[in-house]
Formats: C-alpha cells, structure tokens, sequence
C-alpha cells in the first residue's frame, strides 16, 4: 500500500509498508522523528504533543487508531468519536508530516495472538475499573514503536498511569526510543480535555471541572500536611453533591511509582476517575511543591 498524498494535505499511511517507506527516507536524510499515538477525535491537548514532538524532531508521525483492544465488550468503542478529515485539518495546521492511520485488520490479523502485559505501575487504580486496558495500550504502544520506529514519543499526564506504564515499557523492553510527557491541557474552567468530553450533556458540562476543582483542593491541603483519608472522603461527598456517580478512585500516590505514598518529600499526584451520567472522566494533578 503506497502513501496517500491526495485525500489530505498531510499524507496517511494506511499500512506499515507504506510507513516505513517513509520514515526510512527521512532517516538516510539523518532527520529526527517524532511520534505521537492518539484514537482520533483530536483537540488541543492532542496537538500540544504534537507542538511538542516538532520542538523534538525535525519530522512528526501521529497515529490515529481507536484500538479495540483497550476497551471491554461494554464500553465505548463503537460510539468513540471519529473524524479524520478534521483532525487531518488540524494535523496539517500543526506541521504534522504523516498520519498513520491503519486499518483494524493491519494491526490486528486474523492470527493475531500476542499481548504485552506490563507489571509495575499498572497495578490498582485503573486496572481495578478497566483490568482489560493496559494489556491492551502495551500491547498496541509496542506495535505502534515498533512499526514507526521514532526516535521520541510524546504522551500526556492527563492518562498519568497509562504514561507511567509506558515508561515502564520502554525500560523493561530496551526500545530505543526517549518518552517525553506533556503536560494535561484543561479548558478555562479546569475541565481536562479529552474526545470523550463530546459525550456529556450541557448540564453534565457544567459539572464535569468540579473533578478538576476537588484534586488540586486535595492537591493544596495534602501538600500543607492535611491527612490523606479525610481529604478524599471530603472530595468524594463533594462530587456526589455535584452528581458524579459512581466515584471509581481518588487517590493520592507517589508520582513515580503509583504506590500510597510513604515519604511526604518525594512527588505525588492525585489521581481521580469518576462518572457523570454515561461519561467516565479522568483527571490528575501533582500535589504542590513542599
Ligand atoms: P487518546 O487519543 O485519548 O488516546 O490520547 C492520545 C494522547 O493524548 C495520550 O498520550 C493522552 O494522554 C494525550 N492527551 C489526551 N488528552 C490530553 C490533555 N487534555 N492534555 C494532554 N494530553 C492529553
């Protein structure tokens, strides 16, 4: 499958060949790439990877594949947003070189049978609510690195343990390829963006920065000594108030390791996954500095 030039204005490679073709190109012309994996439905915080993949390489690859191995049979993978000519759009405004946007069947034929499972930080938190999903972001981040080959891949804190797994990944499997973390980007009123922002009602809207509201509150008080247990039990009777049902976690860990915090000197954050009506949100913030 060759590169399509016409359909965009940034070229889609629909399979691995046509990729490598490319990126082999740019490589004997001794140019850095970059990479960024996203599921499509593209916003700010998408494109400030992508900003911060250019400031890194002198070539951008983004990645557009809702992966159906990171969700359950109940969840959202049919109803997930997607529009590719208008994230094509905003790809193209961003100085993105190549969109890789491969079909199901290329990344996963028939005979597929393998699955990277990664220890360590993907241990509680969103593994206790999605046990399928880190096995299923390993699992396609190591195919994704492999078949793009770039020379730093930029993910956000906004999925801060999907980012902690990754980094995991990457050491335990030697792939040559440097992590770099973007910061989350949040709307005026604290809301983090995420495509799955699309699915809440005006009024669930209004709601939805009150997640944002109750971490950094947890984030200040924690970081002033306030005791860990009654922190959360308070934000956690402050989203039920603003109707956020169920709550699946708050909590606060260290940053690197995700485990409960045991020395107050090292970086924590807090972490938070919780539901307005049919829309699961995530948000994390790092408790400030002592
Ligand atoms: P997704 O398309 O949701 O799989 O996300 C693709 C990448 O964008 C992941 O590395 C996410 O962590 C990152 N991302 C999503 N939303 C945000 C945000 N609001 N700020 C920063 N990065 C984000």
């Amino acid at each position: 499958m060759t590169l399509d030039t016409t359909t965009y204005a940034v070229p889609v490679a629909r399979g691995s060949a046509a990729l490598r073709h490319a990126v082999a190109d740019w490589r004997k012309a001794g140019q850095r790439v970059g990479f960024v994996p996203t599921m499509g439905a593209l916003h700010e915080g998408h494109l400030a990877l992508v900003d911060l993949a250019r400031e890194r390489a002198e070539r951008v690859i983004v990645s557009i594949f809702v992966n159906p191995a990171q969700f359950a049979p109940h969840e959202d993978f049919d109803a997930y947003p997607r529009d590719e000519a208008a994230d094509a759009e905003l790809l193209a405004a961003h100085g993105c070189d190549l969109i890789y946007a491969p079909s199901r069947l290329e990344i996963y034929p028939p005979d597929f049978a393998t699955e990277v499972r990664v220890g360590g930080p993907s241990a509680g938190l969103e593994t206790d609510f999605r046990p399928h999903f880190f096995a299923g972001v390993a699992t396609i981040v190591s195919k994704l690195l492999i078949q793009v080959a770039p020379d730093v891949a930029v993910f956000g804190e906004k999925d801060y343990q999907q980012l902690l797994v990754i980094r995991q990944l990457v050491r335990d499997l030697d792939l040559p390829v440097e992590i770099v973390a973007g910061p989350v980007i949040r709307e005026a009123d604290g809301l983090a963006l995420s495509s799955r922002n699309a699915y809440l009602s005006a009024e669930e809207r209004k709601a939805a920065p009150k997640l944002h509201e109750v971490i950094a509150t947890i984030a200040r008080n924690v970081s002033q000594r306030a005791t860990i247990a009654p922190e959360i039990e308070q934000g956690c009777d402050v989203l039920r108030a603003a109707g956020f049902d169920p709550i699946d976690y708050i909590a606060v860990r260290d940053a690197e390791t995700l485990t409960e915090i045991a020395n107050p000197e090292r970086p924590a954050r807090v972490l938070a996954a919780a539901w307005l009506g049919k829309t699961r949100l995530i948000d994390n913030v790092p408790l400030d500095p002592a």
